[in-house]
């Protein structure tokens, strides 16, 4: 089938948010929109690889970011990128002469890369409670998923993933690496973990997993390994079951509400009081359904959890576990009230050297430079699972040859997703509806 959209591109050559929601970019392709928005406002302490991206790749970015203007008919871009990142700021504006697009410069915040805070940073639009950006004609697209959209333009389909290896390494470094790769690959090229015993934030340590298992694999959202050492503060607090998270919080919470005085959503004016969502820890029989409503708009930042509280408590699990229990109860809570941003909020705004402070990382904070490095893993394993969206079916069979960039996994038409492509070179080992596992 010969291809004539952009859309119909994204989803054969399998691009999809590399921001980590993981969206299928296709169906962005097709909305239509007057704003696209550039997002290379990334916010997590200790990554790096956007801004390392946009100083290396600018040319390409600013091509996908038109493509994408194109597609939906955008009149204006806009592009969101901190002021710090000098390097950045300076490769982007070259490109921006006589272009549709202005820089928006940003202060060095936590979380200034969430849409609902880049949205009205832009355009000065809100938007609308439990709704997304496309309501009010913008689309946004972080910059290593417009970096894909020009290669998918050409025929190339995404292979790698662009990330940052940081926190308790020898030398911090923002490198390409194929799809699959397992993370014990990762730390020879940051020049190794400077402790023998450590933990693993994938993909950051505010919105990303706490793992301990080398044997995990790099996906399409992976945004870097933030390693640190075993008795650090983070591991201990993080890696406590939720169910300890919970009960600790049922005895000691205060309600003091600190939470939902920093929580960026609520400041923003959406109903989010982690506050109240703490409550239903101590009344699940009674108060349950009504107190965990105000959880239905987090966006799970873990501000509240890993910042604002004053007794180490876990409001951002109690809000995680209320979405749930709402979900599982038939519950669809609907903000009714007019979103009007609190006259705080700018005076709330937490910035990255106060939370890394308060995260007890401030010795982890360095440049982390993008090395032209070749990552060959001698196996990969693709996750078909993980992405919002219908999960593609295996198309290879165990002992098959396979090219980088071959198929290995496809949809069929009209199905909302984004192919999977083999990103090495290799014989397929083993095929599941999980995964497709290839030997170098
Ligand atoms: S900040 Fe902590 S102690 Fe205070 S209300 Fe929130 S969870 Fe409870
Ligand atoms: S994680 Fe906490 S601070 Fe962040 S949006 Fe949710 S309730 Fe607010």
């Amino acid at each position: 089938m010969e291809m004539t959209t952009l859309g119909e591109k994204l989803k054969s050559y399998g691009v999809v948010g590399a921001g980590g929601a993981g969206f299928p970019a296709s169906v962005k392709a097709s909305s239509r929109v007057e704003y696209v928005i550039a997002n290379g406002a990334e916010c997590e302490p200790l990554l790096h690889k956007d801004a390392e991206l946009m100083a290396h790749y600018p040319a390409e970015i600013l091509s996908g970011m038109r493509l994408m203007m194109e597609a939906t008919g955008a009149r204006r871009g806009k592009f969101g990128v901190k002021q710090k990142n000098a390097a950045a700021v300076g490769a982007i504006e070259k490109h921006l002469i006589n272009a549709p697009i202005d820089m928006v410069t940003l202060g060095d915040f936590y979380p200034s890369g969430d849409e609902f805070e880049l949205v009205p940073a832009a355009t000065g639009r809100l938007v609308p409670p439990g709704g997304i950006p496309l309501q009010v004609g913008c689309l946004v697209s972080n910059v290593e998923t417009l970096y894909n959209v020009y290669r998918a333009e050409r025929g190339l389909p995404v292979t790698h993933k662009f990330l940052t290896v940081g926190g308790a390494v020898r030398t911090p470094k923002s490198f390409w690496v194929p799809i699959g790769t397992p993370f014990r690959e990762l730390l020879e090229p940051a020049g190794g973990a400077t402790t023998p015993d450590f933990g693993i934030f994938d993909s950051g340590i505010m919105m990303g997993a706490l793992t301990f298992d080398l044997d995990d694999v790099v996906t399409k959202t992976t945004g870097g390994l933030i390693v640190l050492p075993r008795d650090h503060y983070l591991i201990s607090h993080m890696e406590r079951p939720v169910t300890a998270m919970h009960r600790i919080g049922r005895s000691a919470c205060d309600q003091c509400s600190y939470c939902t005085e920093f929580c960026p959503r609520y400041l923003l004016g959406y109903d989010v009081m982690p506050h109240k969502v703490m409550r239903s820890l101590a009344f699940s029989l009674s108060g349950a359904d009504l107190w965990n409503q105000s959880a239905e708009l987090c966006c799970a930042c873990g501000l509240c959890t890993l910042y604002a509280c004053p007794e180490d408590l876990y409001p951002k699990e109690a809000c995680d576990q209320a979405k749930h229990d709402l979900r599982a109860a038939g519950i669809k809570f609907v903000q009714r009230k007019p979103v009007e941003i609190h006259p705080m909020k700018e005076g709330r705004r937490v910035p990255l050297s106060m939370l890394r402070k308060r995260l007890k990382i401030e010795e982890y904070e360095r440049e982390a430079p993008f090395v032209d490095v070749a990552i060959q893993p001698p196996a990969i394993r693709l996750i078909l699972t993980k992405l919002p969206g219908v999960p593609p079916r295996p198309v290879v069979r165990a002992g098959q040859r396979v090219r980088m960039g071959e198929p290995v996994a496809t949809l069929a038409e009209g199905e909302l997703g984004a192919d999977l492509h083999a990103s090495i070179d290799g014989t397929v080992k083993a095929v599941s509806a999980d995964g497709v596992e290839i030997e170098a």
